[in-house]
Formats: C-alpha cells, sequence, structure tokens
C-alpha cells in the first residue's frame, strides 16, 4: 500500500544524531557556545548583525514586541490572515491589536489597507512573510516610515526568503521559528535577528533574568534560552537550509505546472522576490465542481494531506471576538475560505508529486 503522503514532514538525520551526541557528552546542555555558534551562522547567513536565539518563535515576536517599549493602549497592527502568535504577541504587552487587510494574490499586508487602519495611538506594525512569499517590503515601510511606526517582521514561515535579493529578517527586527513544520527546525526554538546593537543587548538581557553574569540582574527578564542541544541541531540544519528550499521550488514548480483545474488557482509570486514555500498555497475557486471541504476529504480518502492555514481571519478567532477585537478585513475573509495547502516538503519523490496532481486532476472523474 501506498505511504500516506503527509502535509509537512522534518528532514533530520544522521548529522543531527550526532551533533546532539557531541552536546550530551560535553554535559554543556542548555544555552552555551553551541547556541553562539548557531546564532553567528544564522546572521552571516541572512547578512544581519545580530541573532538571538530563544525557546520558539512566539518567544521571539513576545520580545521583539516587548523591546519596542510601548504603552498600555498603544495600537500594533497585525495582518488579519496569519497564524494567531503573530496577534497575540501585542496582546501579551498588554496593546492593542488591529487588523489590516490582506492582498488577495499574495495573501499578504497591504499597504493601502495598513495605510487606512493607522490612528493617533498606533506605534508599530507586525508584517508577516505568509507561507514563506515576503510581504510588499518596500510599500509597507513606506507607510512606516510616512508615520513613524516601528516595523517587526514575523518570519516564522521565511528563513531564506528574499526581497529584491536581500534576506527577510535583515530589513527591520526579524522573529523566525524551528517548529518542525517550518523550513528548518530545532524541534521547538526561535530566533530574533537585528541590525541595532542596543536592542540585541537589551534580548539578550532579557532572555537570561536580566543577568549582566554572576547573578546582577538589572531588569525583570525570563527564562527564554534555547538549549545547546537544539543549537546543534539548529547548526545542521542551516548548513542544509539552501538544499531544503532548492527542493520545496522544484516541488512547487512541478505542482503548479501540473494541476489541470483551471478553477485552481496555483500560488502567485510578486515580482523581484524569492518565494521559499514553506506553504504551497492554492485557491480553491467558487467554480471548482465540489467544495473545498470535499476536495480535502477526498484527498484524505487518496491518502494525501492537506490543510487551511487559515480557516478564519485571526479577529473571528473566538477570544479575539470575546475581547471586542473585531475587524473589517473583506479580502482575508475571501481568501480564508478558499485557501488549501498542499504538500511541497523537501522529503517528497517525484512519485509522491505525480501522485498528488493526478488525484486532484482526477477528481470529479
Ligand atoms: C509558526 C509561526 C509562529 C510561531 O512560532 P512557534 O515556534 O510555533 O512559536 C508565528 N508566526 C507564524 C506566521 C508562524 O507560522
Amino acid at each position: 500500500m501506498r505511504e500516506f503522503i503527509a502535509i509537512a514532514k522534518p528532514l533530520v538525520g544522521d548529522e543531527e544524531l550526532s551533533a546532539i551526541g557531541e552536546v550530551l557528552s560535553s554535559g554543556m546542555l542548555t544555552q552555551g557556545e553551541v547556541v553562539k555558534k548557531f546564532e553567528d551562522g544564522f546572521s552571516r547567513y541572512l547578512g544581519v548583525e545580530n541573532s538571538i536565539a530563544v525557546s520558539n518563535g512566539t518567544v521571539a515576536l513576545d520580545l521583539a514586541v516587548k523591546a519596542l517599549g510601548l504603552k498600555d493602549g498603544d495600537e500594533v497592527i497585525s495582518p488579519a490572515f496569519t497564524f494567531i502568535a503573530t496577534a497575540n504577541c501585542i496582546l501579551y504587552q498588554g496593546l492593542k491589536p488591529v487588523f489590516a487587510d490582506v492582498d488577495e494574490r499574495t495573501f499578504n499586508l497591504d499597504p493601502a489597507d495598513l495605510a487606512e487602519k493607522i490612528t493617533p495611538k498606533t506605534k508599530a506594525v507586525i508584517g508577516v512573510h505568509l507561507y514563506g512569499q515576503p510581504f510588499d517590503l518596500k510599500g509597507v515601510q513606506q507607510v512606516c516610515q510616512d508615520h513613524n511606526l516601528a516595523l517587526i517582521e514575523d518570519c516564522a514561515q521565511a528563513h531564506g526568503a528574499e526581497h529584491h535579493g536581500k534576506k527577510v529578517g535583515s530589513f527591520a527586527t526579524g522573529c523566525f521559528s524551528f517548529y518542525p513544520t517550518k523550513n528548518m527546525t530545532t524541534g521547538e526554538g526561535g530566533m530574533i535577528t537585528t541590525n541595532d546593537d542596543a536592542v540585541a543587548e537589551r534580548l539578550r538581557l532579557i532572555r537570561n533574568h536580566g543577568d549582566t553574569g554572576k547573578y546582577n540582574h538589572v531588569l525583570v527578564g525570563y527564562n527564554y534560552r534555547m538549549t545547546n542541544i537544539q543549537g546543534a541541531i539548529g547548526q545542521v540544519q542551516l548548513g542544509k537550509l539552501e538544499e531544503f528550499i532548492g527542493r520545496r521550488l522544484e516541488n512547487a514548480k512541478y505542482l503548479s505546472s501540473h494541476l489541470k483545474a483551471k478553477e485552481i488557482t496555483p500560488p502567485y509570486v510578486a515580482k523581484d522576490i524569492r518565494h521559499v514555500y514553506n506553504q504551497y498555497v492554492v485557491r480553491v475557486e467558487d467554480d471548482f465542481p465540489c467544495t473545498r471541504e470535499d476536495l480535502m476529504a477526498y484527498l484524505q480518502s487518496k491518502g494525501v494531506g492537506s490543510a487551511i492555514h487559515y480557516p478564519k481571519p485571526v479577529y473571528d478567532q473566538p477570544i479575539y471576538r470575546d475581547l471586542g477585537l473585531k475587524g473589517s478585513c473583506p479580502v482575508a475573509e475571501d481568501v480564508s475560505r478558499r485557501v488549501l495547502s498542499l504538500p511541497v516538503h523537501p522529503s517528497l519523490k517525484k512519485e509522491d508529486l505525480e501522485y498528488i496532481a493526478q488525484v486532484i486532476n482526477s477528481y470529479g472523474g
């Protein structure tokens, strides 16, 4: 029988295993030299001054917002169409999330709607490079500049993505995740990137109980450290990242040229950017012979995993409704009813891709 094709699959092997083994035998298990090396490698890869490793991507966003030093009642704008962590990190700091709409083709922040959502209380914007495609950095940066707003890049899905030849996470404060479904993994893990040395120093202190060394605590910090075990996996994965991305690009190219139904719209790729396909997301249009949910069930019955990233705008999640944070983003509402993520991960074989395309093309006979 054919093996089920999962929507995501981390690709780890013997190199990671032996790197973990070295850490275990060294006895230096938590944050130390191994994490430092991973951070330095990450900075070199991205072309940034500072990388600060933390426990996960949510913590990276939490600290990036915290480092802005905003006050109660200040507003921070997030796209309405993203994973919930993007907006939650605004709530963690007692700030008010305000939702901006997205572009119907790229699913990313729409600079025009972003400008519309600005009020005198707006202090910052979190842009998301959704699915691995950079958002319109030029447009968003211009709006931020015009209104004196700080910018944070949620790069959780976009390691290695580029905008005009420059890597995401190097334009503003970047926040990465190394969760197993992302383009590289450390099990759980995260990274904050910045060219501002003072911000980096503050983030390093907050990460480790405000300790300047030898139990001298200068601010109320946390334990948000990454372990050397994660750092060792991260170093190996970083070395493989370009190969992983190369395979994702090939897989995406195959799918885009082999999905035949005209009612299935393949991913749109904006000009002068490098999309790294953390997710391969099609739009199932209204005139497709069945609903998106029926198509998912059919794929599942044929042994092909798929997923909906994400089924509703953040502001329609129960907790955001309860908090009275309802937004108004018609495009986000529309695309959340159409998007469907198909497998694109680097473990897929040629025959898996052929099979996925064949199953979708055969729908309805
Ligand atoms: C995965 C993800 C996060 C959170 O990262 P974790 O490591 O799972 O905490 C944040 N934002 C986006 C867009 C993500 O995809």
